[in-house]
């Protein structure tokens, strides 16, 4: 894919992030989402500092992003992370809108230093029932009771 000076310049910053996290003791990821040429948000990765298995850089990022243009859209944007995402941070990549993604490292060096997602990737492949931790369909004729509020109604807010 085509890049430019300013897009490396960007990319350095996520790297810096990175970097100064593990220099702090905190995760090794780093990730800037940029708007018209501009950083909106940036974050390292913070799972073992807030205690929360889902604030990996991209996922803490984009929350940064989305609260700073208060929105939860963030079409027009591009986010820089240091590594290749993770299957959670890749759907929230997709579910925000973004319009481009530029990554540093990638899966296999993630792999290499025992980052390795590609066994959630391959679980993903899965039928529900190979795969390993137990999931099981229970009131489904209830749950859809929702699905049918909100055809129905008038003050949702579609995303
Ligand atoms: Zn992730």
């Amino acid at each position: 894919m085509n890049h430019t000076e300013k897009d490396k310049n960007f990319m350095r910053e996520a790297i810096r992030l990175s970097r100064e996290s593990v220099k702090n003791g905190g995760g090794l990821f780093g990730a800037v989402i940029v708007k018209n040429g501009k950083i909106i948000a940036g974050s390292a990765n913070s799972v073992t500092q807030d205690n929360d298995p889902t604030a990996h850089a991209e996922v803490n990022t984009i929350r940064k992003a989305c609260k700073k243009l208060d929105t939860f859209d963030l079409s027009g944007c591009t986010i820089y992370t240091s590594c290749e995402p993770c299957p959670m941070c890749l759907g929230a990549v997709y579910w925000a809108r973004l319009d481009k993604m530029f990554y540093g490292n990638n899966k296999t060096d993630a792999k290499n230093i025992d980052f390795d997602d590609s066994f959630i990737y391959e679980e993903i492949e899965l039928p529900i029932e190979k795969r390993s931790i137990p999931t099981i369909q229970i009131c489904a004729d209830e749950a859809i009771l929702a699905f049918q509020d909100w055809k129905n109604s008038t003050k949702k807010i579609e995303y």
